[in-house]
């Protein structure tokens, strides 16, 4: 952990209300004191799904819909072993797929979905994963959110802001936005954070969000963002 910011008093903290009648470049510019910050607090931030391949990411990030990425990454060894490219996945035995991705929840609707995939791939890109958001965004399972992971993390291209959880909940605390809408939320975030930050702003979050701002109880005495933050608990 890095060094906290100076102690902050009631009456020198950013309020909600503060936060509300905050100017677009203020915001900004906060928001850039809020991405150095977690830089600096969270060097190793990275994706947390372990794979090595823009196929491999997809299916990952398709397993980790309502489910722990810790989950995800004990289930895809033997996933990529047994189902190592998009023809396998096309081919794959329904029964056999769900056997080893069971553990991930939704077991049923994933393992159509990675078939779907599998199939999409072969017969529309040649057994790749098409790297734009158009194509990646009709593919079986695939959403908004899932494209962007992949764009950001296989393919190096900030095209879009990733929101899960823990970066609606943090952007939200942190008075970036005020909506509930992921669409909204990335929308929001997109005119805030520097376009090449996109995919690890997300990353910076989502760390944060799981070692200190946390859904139930945010630790906010040991938050580098303390004087940043409307929603600080002082
Ligand atoms: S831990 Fe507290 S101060 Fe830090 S970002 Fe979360 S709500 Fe704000």
């Amino acid at each position: 952990m890095t060094s906290q910011p100076e102690k902050v008093t009631r009456k020198g903290r950013l309020t909600p209300a503060k936060a509300r009648r905050e100017s677009k470049p203020k915001k900004a510019q906060r928001t850039e004191e809020i991405l150095q910050r977690l830089k600096e607090e969270y060097p190793e931030a990275c994706c947390a799904l372990e794979h090595r391949s823009p196929l491999q990411l997809l299916v990952a990030t398709i397993l980790s819909a309502q489910c722990t990425d810790k989950r995800v990454n004990m289930v895809t060894p033997a996933l990529f072993e047994r189902f190592p490219d998009a023809a396998s996945f096309a081919a794959a035995d329904m029964v056999e797929l769900e056997e080893i991705i069971r553990s991930t929840g939704f077991y049923r609707n994933k393992a159509k979905s990675l078939q779907g995939l599998g199939q999409a791939l072969q017969s529309d890109h040649e057994g790749e994963v098409p790297a734009t958001m158009k194509e990646l965004s009709s593919l079986p399972g695939v959403g908004r959110k899932t494209a962007n992971v992949v764009l950001g993390n296989a393919f190096g291209i900030d095209e879009g802001v990733v929101v899960d959880t823990h970066v609606g909940r943090l952007s939200n605390r942190l008075g970036l936005t005020g909506e509930s809408n992921p669409v909204k939320i990335e929308s929001d975030l997109m005119a805030l954070v520097p376009q090449d930050d996109w995919t690890i702003w997300a990353h910076l979050l989502i760390f944060h969000g799981r070692q200190v701002c946390k859904a139930r109880k945010p630790a906010c005495a040991d938050c580098v963002l303390l004087d940043l933050c409307p929603a600080a608990e002082i």
